[in-house]
């Protein structure tokens, strides 16, 4: 389709860099059309090619429009940082909001069952009885004040929000099962709750229980640096028993305790900016998400970003199911109009309008794969001391694994000793275990390392790990730990790598390639050939040359690996002067520090 100029050129606002396909959606034709205006005036591009405001208002005007600028960029740049740290809002137009609480504890200590009875003994607004549905949050009531409950319990879900940027929670309800004590999930949760900066509430349950015996856990709190109220600290203790509902009243009258002297206050008169708690693909309704409201109100008909998603709020619902209107601060409402389904943790923002929602979601995708091109900026040894000089960095957060409690408490107490006048280590959490799922949700989220002392890392860890640039080092000599933060430290780091060998081949036939020049036809003696690997050729004890695997062939195929005792084809690059008796030497570097 071709649009003719028409009389009156048609105003058009077009962002400082675009592609020529985005360009022939805002001037509503097709590529191949921007592409051959782009042809007549001298300038060769393709669909996807990323052309500048100039060359594109040249062919805005062609076709006839009146472009302007728009100020795009400022807002790729500014939109990854902006969301939480908006203008404050005068103290003036602050009024007092619910506390946002999360359940945390080890497993079977009664987490759900808990949820489960504050939700049906306090259906908010007095209708108790009402059919509350299960969408990530709900509100109750207590003495005329609302209190809300993320019920999705643990400090996975909690510190993986964090991870992402977002804390929700005000104040952290810590389950501890009388009859069974402080466990590692429990001290887990407490690292967590701790490295978050929330207060904590201990809810000691199955006080119906006969081997219930509340003073032990508070004894082990205290222990683990939780001082509760009886031993002389400030941590507020409540005897609960979830399954017979004792003691429910009291929990939440202490959490509106907590959430006074805490002063929790929004501006409920300003759009709202917010968190997904959960979301899903509803087949009738399409992507729906729970948003809690952090700040502001969020009103049907709101144009909204949520990460990368935009939308508008086409109906909203509370946890009984019923329509509402509008949510104000901390509360929890389940969203319609998303054209994707985001994830959780992600943040909500409203806007003037739909086409604002889609340029700031456009340029946040910019940003994003601008940033995924650069280095990641998560802490890690090698850049340790550049942060430090910088001033960037006060504080090295370290959590750590270690194969037994003492080994682990040797450690801890060695790496706090490090700390130095320009920088403190801090190990906010230290447990036995392998290095999990959560502790790297936790170093992603306090921006710290972990060190795994003679233990292991869980494989979907390390993944996390990767993917996040999490650093995790492991050791099993403490004066080599200690050496390492200190060389860190102290900027004279060098990472030192180990040559580990993969296989051997010999080289039997020499064969040649018009493409590939000679292809060396071996066979494997040990271990295992990989495409890619580094390698020597070794000619009788003489290293003839070092290079890269560039390929490697069984008959036709191009495989990744061969095995011992297979036949295969070896392509190198930059060498192929083989001849046959050479040994090639595959190995892979490690790094040994
Ligand atoms: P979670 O893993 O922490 O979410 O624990 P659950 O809520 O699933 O509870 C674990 C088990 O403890 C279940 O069998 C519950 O019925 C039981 N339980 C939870 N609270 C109480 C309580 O107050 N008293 C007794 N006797 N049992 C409880």
């Amino acid at each position: 389709m071709t649009v003719q100029p028409t009389s009156r050129p048609r105003p058009v606002a077009i962002p400082a860099a675009l592609t020529v396909k985005e360009l022939g959606d805002l001037l509503t034709v097709t590529p191949v059309e921007v592409i051959k205006r782009l042809m007549t005036n001298g300038v060769m591009a393709s669909m996807n090619q990323t052309i500048d405001y100039d060359t594109a208002a040249i062919v805005a005007v062609d076709l006839g429009f009146d472009p302007t600028e728009e100020a795009v960029a400022e807002v790729a740049a500014a939109a990854p940082i902006v969301e939480e740290e908006e203008a404050p809002d005068d103290p003036a137009t602050l009024k007092p909001r619910p506390p946002v609480v999360t359940v945390l504890g080890h497993v079977d200590h009664g987490k759900t069952s808990l949820l489960d009875s504050i939700r049906h003994a306090k259906v908010a607004a007095g209708e108790a009885g009402g059919i509350t549905q299960h969408i990530g949050a709900y509100q109750v009531e207590l003495g005329g004040k609302v209190i809300t409950f993320i019920d999705t319990p643990g400090h996975a879900a909690f510190t993986a929000m964090r991870a992402r940027g977002a804390q929700v929670t005000d104040i952290a309800i810590l389950v501890v099962a009388a009859d069974d004590g402080v466990m590692p999930q429990t001290i887990e949760a407490i690292n967590h709750v701790r490295a978050a900066g929330v207060p904590i509430i201990v809810a000691i349950n199955k006080i119906d229980l006969p081997g219930a015996n509340p003073d032990r856990v508070k004894q082990q709190l205290t222990e683990h640096n939780v001082v509760v109220e009886d031993y002389g600290g400030d941590v507020i203790t409540v005897p609960v028993s979830a399954t017979k509902k004792l003691g429910i009243d009291d929990l939440l009258e202490n959490v509106n305790l907590v959430a006074e002297v805490a002063e929790l206050k929004a501006n409920p008169d300003r759009p709202a900016l917010g968190v997904v708690v959960e979301a899903e693909l509803d087949s009738s309704r399409g992507p729906v998400a729970t948003v809690l409201v952090k700040n502001g109100t969020l009103r049907q008909g709101d144009a909204i970003v949520v990460g990368e998603i935009s939308g508008k709020v086409k109906a909203m619902f509370n946890d009984r199911g019923e329509r509402i209107r509008e949510a104000g601060p901390a509360a929890p409402a389940v969203v319609m109009g998303l054209e994707q389904v985001p994830e959780a943790g992600d943040r909500v923002r409203v806007v003037a309008d739909e086409r604002e929602a889609r340029q700031i979601v456009d340029a946040r995708r910019r940003g994003r794969e601008a940033e995924e091109q650069t280095a990641h900026a998560h802490v890690n040894l090698d850049t340790l001391f550049n942060e430090i000089s910088a001033g960037k960095l006060k504080e090295l957060i370290i959590i750590l694994k270690a194969d037994v409690r003492g080994s682990s408490e040797a450690v801890k107490g060695a790496l706090e000793r490090l700390s130095t006048a320009e920088v403190k280590l801090k190990v906010i959490h230290a447990a036995t275990g392998p290095v999990s799922d959560s502790d790297v949700m936790l170093a992603e989220a306090s921006n710290g390392i972990i060190i795994a002392f003679n233990t292991k890392t869980d494989p979907s860890a390390r993944k996390r790990a990767d993917a996040t640039g999490v650093e995790i080092r492991t050791y099993s000599i403490i004066y080599q730990v200690i050496e390492d933060i200190e060389k860190a430290l102290a900027g004279m780091y060098e990472p030192v790598y180990n040559q580990v060998i993969d296989g051997h081949a010999e080289v039997r036939q020499v064969f040649k390639s018009s493409k590939l020049g000679n292809i060396a036809g071996s066979f494997v003696l040990d271990g295992t050939l990989r495409r890619g690997s580094n390698v020597r050729v070794l000619r009788g004890k003489e290293e003839i040359a070092k290079t890269r695997c560039e390929g490697l062939k069984r008959f036709q195929d191009d495989v990744r690996e061969v095995q011992t005792g297979y036949e295969c084809g070896v392509v190198l690059s930059n060498f192929d002067k083989f001849v046959e008796g050479d040994v090639i030497e595959f190995f892979h570097e490690e790094r040994a520090n």
